[in-house]
């Protein structure tokens, strides 16, 4: 078999699973290798009832001590619960949905139970844990971010592919790979897939991530040479673009749009970094570029990473561009797509807004000289890939609400000028922002119940999914069931970016209309969702997050008149880098501290998805991965073995696999 061999030649895989599969974007041999675990479980870690600590996720052996017994019975709403225990003590054990398990659990059985313990009323509970046979719980199991196919039945797959696949081949020499200590291809997929010790994957994660790091250095080094056209811009025209505000600019604002319309005036193209914390502004100073570009007769287009945002923006540039813009998704018709292209090509359109997914296919555009991309982390590589597919030649605007270090941002991006926001408009109030221990959480929610039921809203974000995921932190799943058995008055609803689109756009808006009380979710809010009367947020195992991305999340609420309220839950351990955040609002410090004093020892930033976190928000959150970075750019700088072609090609590549994953 061979990387581009489908699933089906797998023992195991039927059409069903290879349909499944297919469908959360992986159907080839080559995919399913590149489908990382997204945590690793180790049967070493057992504990015993007597040592259970509510909130932690932990790891049992226990034996059925009663029969299940049914709460509800209905086809939806299927719960039951049993007593487990081990020689130290017992828990109550509810499954929401699982039918499934009341007849294998049976009493007198020994099962190895993994999950989140609960306290309530004095009694540890575990809610939706998941299962293992005794007699097979050994080694270290990789969990994999797929849902809807078997854990157990992915793992062999996987094992099959590893031993099976004649053309895993290495891009670099062995001298090259030995002489920076890294791993050959083979052996980074044997590491990450089948470890046999955490040190095996930690090794091969590393390694692949160095070399990813190299491809992000060599790919944003290779200049555009083509020229732009020089835009040239007036004093007036910035003055009557401001006109069309509702709002006085900022200083930072004025700044940067001066410094933009001075890139542009170049016919070396501009390769411009707009920095901002949540909320300074940067739509405003990104679209300066676009209106000078349309006045002098030329096109933009517009990147947003998801098509929530992509609508924002659009709606935003009618009210300063008019009937010359236009915004192109997947779920855009055919008919208004035929138009959109037609309008790209005869000029009719000036400004396009789209996700950066429809933006890559080919589009023929009559004049394009300017290209924005809004919050894209996946830089370097991907900006690349765009660039490619839309025409060299033309000035860039990258906006990233990540604080990045001047060096950094040059190992992503290549030779990069920055313009900073360091300023927000007037009137904004900080959110207030407290830890909450396990021991006064129940109070908080409690208080929250009582501020929902007199009308406010509240965000409730959550590390993970689901529990199937087997990931270690609170899950979606997990606390809706908490939360909706808990208080049976308000309307809680879930989303998470595994939902189908039209499903998200529901509970989005019935969440903005005030018709659902509380969103219990991922991080998939953190971008484009701005509901005034949400004026609440709890943040689940908030230790898992790094600072900068917490700021982040806090930012959605805190955008009506009252006063906002952010509440970190977190064991005291990991409450004090936790601190500064109750400390300062100010997104800049926030990271550079964070960057300072994170402890290594962390595994490396993963993606529900599976993929590795070389984007720069990823980067920011760890220091060891900022030190990779750094390293990647001295190696590529002085000693970098490929040729210009195979960068392309690899990036290429790189770049395929990122839009499959966002697709998704
Ligand atoms: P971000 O930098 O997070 O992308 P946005 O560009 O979305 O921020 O702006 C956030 C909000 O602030 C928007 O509603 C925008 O209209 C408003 N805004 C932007 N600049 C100003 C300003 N100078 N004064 C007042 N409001 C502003
Ligand atoms: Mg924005």
């Amino acid at each position: 078999m061979t990387l581009s061999s489908p699933l089906s030649v797998l023992k195991g895989i039927g059409p069903k699973t290879e349909d499944e599969l297919k469908k959360q974007g992986v159907s080839s041999i080559g995919e399913l290798l590149q489908c990382f675990p997204s945590a690793y479980r180790s049967f070493s870690d057992i504990t015993d009832v007597q040592n259970a600590s509510p909130g932690k996720f932990s790891m049992f052996r226990l034996v059925i001590k009663s029969k299940p017994f049914f709460i509800s019975r209905s086809k939806s709403r299927n719960i039951f619960t049993l007593i487990a225990g081990d020689d130290t003590g017992s828990l109550r054990i509810t499954f929401f949905n699982q039918q499934y398990y009341s007849s294998i659990l049976k009493p007198g059985s020994e099962w190895i139970f993994y999950g989140r313990i609960r306290l309530y009323k004095e009694h540890y509970c575990l809610d939706n844990p998941k299962i293992y046979s005794s007699e097979n719980a050994s080694g270290i199991l990789p969990i994999y971010p797929i849902s809807r196919v078997k854990q157990k039945t992915l793992r062999s797959a996987v094992m099959q592919a590893l031993k099976e696949t004649v053309d895993i081949a290495d891009d670099y020499s062995a001298a090259f790979l030995s002489k920076y200590y890294l791993l050959t291809r083979k052996d980074e997929l044997n590491g990450i897939h089948a470890p046999s010790c955490a040190d095996d994957y930690m090794r091969a994660r590393k390694s692949f991530m160095f070399k990813d790091f190299l491809l992000h250095a060599a790919a944003s080094r290779q200049r555009v040479s083509k020229s732009a056209p020089p835009l040239p811009c007036h004093e007036k025209s910035i003055k009557e673009y401001s006109s069309r505000f509702p709002f006085d600019f900022t200083g930072a604002q004025l700044r940067a749009i001066n410094e933009i319309s001075q890139d542009m005036q170049s016919c070396v193209p501009m390769n411009r970094l707009l920095q901002g914390d949540v909320g300074s502004g940067k739509t405003a100073v990104a679209f300066f570029a676009a209106y000078n570009a349309m006045k002098n007769g030329y096109q933009s287009v517009m990147m947003a990473p998801t098509a929530l945002l992509a609508n924002q923006h659009y709606e935003n540039a009618v009210k300063i561009f008019g009937s010359s813009t236009a915004l192109l998704t997947s779920s855009t018709p055919a008919s208004v797509r035929a138009n959109i292209l037609k309008g790209l090509k005869d000029a009719s359109i000036s400004f396009l807004i789209g996700t950066h997914a429809v933006l890559y296919e080919h589009l023929d555009f009559n004049r394009l000289a300017v290209v924005i991309a809004d919050e894209q982390h996946r830089f370097g590589v991907e900006q690349r890939a765009a660039l490619a597919a839309l025409g060299e030649g033309v000035h860039s605007l990258i906006m990233s609400a990540t604080p990045i270090p001047r060096t950094l941002a040059l190992s992503v991006f290549g030779h990069v000028d920055v313009s900073v926001l360091d300023e927000l408009p007037p009137g904004r109030k900080p959110v207030k922002t407290f830890i909450i221990s396990e021991n006064r959480r129940s109070d908080m929610y409690a208080w929250i119940h009582t501020q929902i039921r007199m009308g406010k809203q509240a965000y409730v974000v959550c590390p993970f999914i689901e529990s199937v995921d087997e990931l270690e932190g609170a899950s979606v799943d997990d606390i809706y069931i908490e939360l909706s058995s808990s208080f049976k008055d308000i309307r809680i609803e879930t989303l998470t970016g595994k939902m189908r689109p039209f499903e998200k756009n529901r509970v989005m808006d019935s969440f903005k209309k005030g018709d659902t009380d509380m969103l219990v979710s991922t991080t998939v809010i953190e971008v484009g969702v701005d509901v005034k009367n949400a004026g609440i947020m709890v943040i689940e195992n908030a230790e898992r997050f790094g600072l900068a991305a917490l700021h982040q999340l806090r930012g959605r609420v805190g955008r009506g008149e009252d006063d906002a309220f952010c509440y970190l839950v977190s064991d005291s351990k990991s409450a004090a880098r936790l601190e500064m955040l109750t400390k300062t609002c100010n997104g800049f410090e926030i990271a550079e501290y964070d960057l300072k004093t994170r402890g290594g020892g962390q595994l490396y930033g993963i993606k529900q998805h599976g993929e590795l976190e070389t984007e720069t928000a990823g980067i920011m959150d760890n220091p060891e991965l900022y030190h990779m970075a750094s390293d990647a750019i001295i190696v590529m700088e002085n000693d970098f073995p490929l040729d210009h072609s195979t960068v392309l090609k690899l990036a290429a590549e790189k770049a395929d696999r990122l839009r499959r994953i966002a697709d998704n």
